[in-house]
């Protein structure tokens, strides 16, 4: 489109990363030429007041409002884009799908630094290369010391220069010889910008020999690379998924390319980490949000230019732009963590296989429990389904089993038949694993003499009791207070902790077992950073007995010596209102279940309930999660829910409820002004906390048979409601295909 334009009056169309839906025209810095006009380049531009980084999204000669009006431009940033003409069409698809800002899109695709506008940092790294003294030397005249020998072959094979990081991949422990090179005046120390060289592709150690479903899921992606494809690669936890992955990435470092592995959660990257740097010796960089800005802009560059071959990081390192890209890999891909549930609530696992179709390049979504929504793909021949039915090496798969606890006796939660069990195991010397979705003592106080119940002020929830912290605290909205010991209705003292919390269980376990080691792990134990670490150490070495945790250990930790898992509370996911609940608690549940007996032990797992007959939890249990998963597919489809409908959630609050009552009538004339009829509108309905940090909040859900037609509306509806001046006094958002309806 360039090469038809004249460099006079140019005017760019940008993006700015601000919350409205439009894009915003500028004049062309003067003296440019249509060479500097590249799209995706940095900007920076006035903007109100000040400035602002922009984005260049298309040069043009013809601006709707009056040129004499438009600001210029006040400098280019960047010479050329740093992100490829790909990832540009992937942001706007991205933008355009979830009805968010492209300015907003974009910032999202950027680390920090360059986001902010700041110069690309021209990274160095520090490089040996041979001195004339060296070039000339035969290595056979350092043959006393065989390290130096090798290491001056090395260097003579490599005659321009070795980085760091090139002579850590050749060895491990090469800094002594160097360092005796150095000092001979036969090696010198340079730094250089660092290299745009492509990866090497040494094997550090081999691989594992694969038992047959492992090879012909390695076979099925290696053979597809290079192509579009998705597959799911299904096993239950230690079937040896990772394995595959290990393998099927080094296929693709084979031809020279590059793996993005996005993980849901930042405690799993370190284990994957080091078993990426024992296999392989190229460079794996890390981008998560526990890095600092520095480091996440170093891993950025370096997959951007090609310097580093696997980026291993989790929902933000999606949009990392790729140099050669080979391969996508989501682990955990069912994991709701891969959702962004504030400002561009994207799917990093939906997005993902967009940019493989549009990078032509293979998408592999691993899961011991896939989403329905993948499944559903799979069952629809979108999707490639690859299994891993068995456990890899020795280990076998846990039984498990329901334990009715109805009319039992029950202390603080735990069953005298459970507390049995745990003491069997412990006699045996293995390790016990207790799960309770629940943190803090008990999640209600309550008045024995009156019924009052200690409630937040500002949210509809109950507060939290925390013994430990001696106070009251509100998960929802983290409002705290102290402890109170009298009820403030009646005065009497008859507070009770009402319900279980791990806090509660600790107590009680360190009550009954007061000669063991107990662990407990959830967000308030391990706030204090690698807290988590040391913890996962010390089960790991065998110094604990009993773990107790949330949801944290549902997640693909290991924990080879526990034999015994006991959910404490299993129906606590039956009887919710979002339909995803189900599916979430036999997710969890399988994979809770995954954390026992992974070495030559068996393990057994223990569910207690009060629902025993429960017809979803008995086909979990007796048929698997596969015919789980079939059957609530099948109600999802017979109440065309998702993934049989397409939903997009709008979310409103306000401090005043006038404020929202004006704001749906507005949006409702818009709706039956702009929609054909295809698309069902329900509500506005009350939040299910209809209450929350203050302000009031509501619901109003589109839902729609075809996914085309719900975007239909929402493309003419959304920029109209932006413009609203009913929308200034509420915060009103949309989540398109929500993971969760609260
Ligand atoms: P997952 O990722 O499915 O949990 P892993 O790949 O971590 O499974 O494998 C679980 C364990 O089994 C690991 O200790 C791994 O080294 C081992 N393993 C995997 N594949 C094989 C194999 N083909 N032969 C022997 N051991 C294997
Ligand atoms: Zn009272
Ligand atoms: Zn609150």
């Amino acid at each position: 489109m360039a090469h038809t334009l004249t460099p006079d009056r140019l005017i760019f169309r940008v993006a700015i990363s601000v919350p409205v839906y439009r894009l915003f025209d500028y004049l062309a810095p003067s003296n440019i030429t249509l060479e500097d006009c590249k799209p995706g380049v940095r900007l920076e531009v006035p903007f109100g007041k000040g400035r602002k980084i922009a984005f260049l999204l298309e040069v043009t000669q013809h601006s709707e409002l009056e040129t004499s009006k438009l600001k210029q431009v006040l400098r280019i940033l960047d010479d050329k884009p740093l992100l490829s003409a790909k990832d540009i069409r992937l942001l706007h698809w991205s933008s355009r799908y979830y009805h968010h800002p492209l300015g907003e899109v974009f910032s999202t695709a950027f680390p920090a630094d360059l986001r902010q506008g700041k110069p690309i940092a021209l990274t160095t790294e520090k490089c040996y290369s041979l001195t004339d003294l060296g070039k000339g030397l035969d290595s056979a005249e350092l043959q006393r010391s065989p390290k130096q020998k090798n290491t001056l072959e090395k260097f003579q094979a490599h005659p321009t220069y070795l980085s760091e990081a090139d002579l850590s991949a050749w060895n491990d422990n090469w800094r002594p010889a160097v360092k005796q090179l150095v000092s001979k005046q036969l090696l010198q120390l340079d730094l250089k910008p660092l290299k745009q060289t492509a990866p090497t592709t040494l094997l550090r150690n081999p691989a594992l020999h694969c038992n047959p479903a492992q090879q012909l899921a390695i076979d099925t992606v290696s053979t597809n690379l290079g192509q579009f494809g998705v597959f799911l690669l299904e096993g239950v936890t230690g079937s040896g998924k990772t394995e595959v992955y290990l393998q099927i990435i080094n296929a693709v470092l084979k031809r020279g390319q590059q793996v993005l592995v996005l993980v849901p959660e930042i405690t799993l990257t370190p284990q994957l980490e080091e078993r990426f740097k024992q296999r392989f010796a190229v460079n794996v960089g890390l981008f998560h949000s526990k890095l600092t800005d520095n480091q996440r802009q170093n891993a950025w560059l370096d997959m951007q230019r090609g310097d580093c071959s696997i980026l291993l990081g989790t929902r933000s390192a999606l949009f990392t732009p790729l140099q050669n890209p080979g391969l996508i890999i989501l682990d955990e891909e069912h994991d709701s963590s891969f959702k962004q549930q504030e400002g561009f609530r994207f799917s990093a696992r939906d997005i993902a296989v967009v940019r493989g179709k549009l990078l032509h390049i293979p998408v592999l979504l691993g899961s011991a429990t896939p989403s329905l929504e993948s499944l559903h793909n799979v069952d629809k021949q979108r999707y490639q389904l690859l299994h891993l039915p068995d456990r890899a090496g020795i280990a076998v798969a846990p039984t498990l089993q329901l334990m009715d606890i109805r009319n039992k006796r029950v202390q603080e939660g735990l069953s005298e038949t459970l507390i049995q069990e745990i003491q069997k195991t412990l006699a045996k010397n293995e390790q016990v694993l207790l799960f309770l979705n629940r943190r803090g003592f008990a999640p209600t106080l309550i008045c024995y003499s009156c019924g009052w119940v200690a409630r937040c002020q500002r949210c509809d929830a109950n507060l939290v009791i925390h013994f430990d912290k001696q106070s009251l605290r509100c998960h929802h909205c983290g409002q705290e207070q102290i402890l109170i010991k009298t009820c403030p209705a009646c005065k009497v003292d008859e507070l009770m902790p009402l319900g279980l919390g791990t806090e509660r269980i600790e107590k009680v376990l360190n009550e009954r077992f007061n000669d063991k080691v107990i662990v407990r792990l959830d967000r308030d134990s391990t706030q204090r950073k690698g807290s988590l670490e040391d913890y996962l150490q010390q089960i790991n070495q065998g110094n604990v007995d009993i773990i107790l945790g949330t949801q944290m250990l549902s997640k693909g930790h290991h924990f080879p010596n526990v034999t015994l898992v006991a959910i404490i509370d299993v129906d606590s996911g039956l009887f919710s209102i979002d339909f995803h609940a189900s599916e979430k608690m036999a997710q969890m549940i399988v994979q809770v279940s995954g954390r026992a007996g992974r070495a030559e032990k068996p393990g057994n797992v223990i569910m207690q309930t009060r629902q025993p007959e429960h017809p979803l939890l008995t086909t979990l249990i007796r048929e698997g999660y596969r015919s789980f998963a079939k059957t609530v597919l099948a109600e999802r489809k017979a109440a065309s829910l998702p993934p049989f409908s397409y939903q997009a959630l709008m979310r409103v609050q306000t401090s005043d409820n006038n404020n929202s009552t004006f704001f749906f009538q507005a949006v409702a004339i818009l709706v039956q002004k702009l929609n054909t009829g295809q698309t069902q509108v329900l509500g506005p309905v009350s939040a299910p906390m209809a209450r929350r940090a203050g302000l009031y909040r509501y619901q109003l859900l589109f839902q729609s048979n075809k996914r085309q037609e719900l975007h239909i509306l929402l493309n003419s509806l959304i920029p109209e409601i932006a413009k609203l001046k009913q929308a200034k006094k509420v915060r009103w958002s949309l989540d398109v295909d929500p993971v969760d309806l609260y």
